[in-house]
C-alpha cells in the first residue's frame, strides 16, 4: 500500500534491521525499543490490523512469534518476554500495518504494565454475557 511505512520496509524501500524473513512474514528490530531486541513481526502483505487479517495470515504471524520469542529472549539474555499487538488508535496503534511486538523484559526494567480496574456490582456477568452472545452469533 502507498504511504505505509511497514509496506515500504517489507519492500526494502526503507531499511530495517531484519532478524528473520520467510515468504509471508518479516521480523525486524523496533527503532524505539522498550528494551534492546524489541522485535516487530509483520505480514509482508498489507493489512491494517487484526481484523483485516485472515485466520491463516494471523496463524502464520503467530507461528513466527512463537518460534522467535524464545530465540530473542535467549539472544539478549532477557528474564521474560511480552507479546503485544496494538489494534486501533485507542489501543496505541501508531503504524496501521498489522504487527506483533516481541518485547524482552528484565527484572525491574521499569516498564509498567497497565493497572486493572475492578468491575462494578454484577457488571462482570453482564459483560461476559454480551461477549458470549456475540461469540454465539
Ligand atoms: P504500534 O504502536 O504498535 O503501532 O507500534 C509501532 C512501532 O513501530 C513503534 O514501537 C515504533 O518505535 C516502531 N517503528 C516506527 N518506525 C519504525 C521503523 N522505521 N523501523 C522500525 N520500527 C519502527
Ligand atoms: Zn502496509
Amino acid at each position: 500500500m502507498d504511504d505505509c511505512l511497514f509496506c515500504k520496509i517489507a519492500e526494502r524501500d526503507i531499511p530495517c534491521e531484519k532478524v528473520y524473513e520467510d515468504q509471508d512474514v518479516l521480523a525486524f528490530l523496533d527503532i524505539h525499543p522498550i528494551n534492546p531486541g524489541h522485535t516487530l513481526v509483520i505480514p509482508k502483505k498489507h493489512a491494517a490490523d487484526i481484523s483485516a487479517l485472515t485466520r491463516a495470515d494471523f496463524e502464520r504471524l503467530m507461528g513466527c512469534v512463537h518460534a522467535l520469542a524464545p530465540i530473542v529472549k535467549k539472544a539478549v539474555q532477557a528474564d521474560g518476554i511480552n507479546i503485544g499487538m496494538n489494534n486501533g488508535g485507542a489501543a496505541g496503534q501508531l503504524v496501521f500495518h498489522a504487527h506483533l511486538h516481541i518485547i524482552p523484559r528484565y527484572q525491574n526494567d521499569g516498564f509498567r504494565h497497565w493497572h486493572g480496574n475492578p468491575y462494578g456490582n454484577g457488571e462482570i456477568r453482564a459483560v461476559a454475557e454480551k461477549i458470549r452472545s456475540a461469540v454465539a452469533n
